[in-house]
């Protein structure tokens, strides 16, 4: 479940700091678990869910409304 504040499910960057990689108002980043502030956590959190197998190939929603 989301928290009331997103934030990187990675490194913990709150949603909305200077360095959170997004176009205008929305994410560029996400899984089915939450938000990922950089092409260089989506790596990290994806190759994480490849090993423990809980990889979704289908891209999820984006868990944020903007
Ligand atoms: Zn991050």
């Amino acid at each position: 479940m989301l928290a009331r504040t997103p934030a990187c499910v990675e490194c913990g960057l709150p949603w909305g700091a200077p360095s959170f990689k997004h176009e205008d108002e929305a994410p560029l980043y996400w899984s089915d678990t939450g938000l990922l502030c950089s092409s260089t956590c989506a790596q990290t959190h994806f190759g994480k869910r490849r090993v423990e197998g809980t990889f979704v190939a289908i891209p999820a929603e984006c868990p944020v409304e903007v």
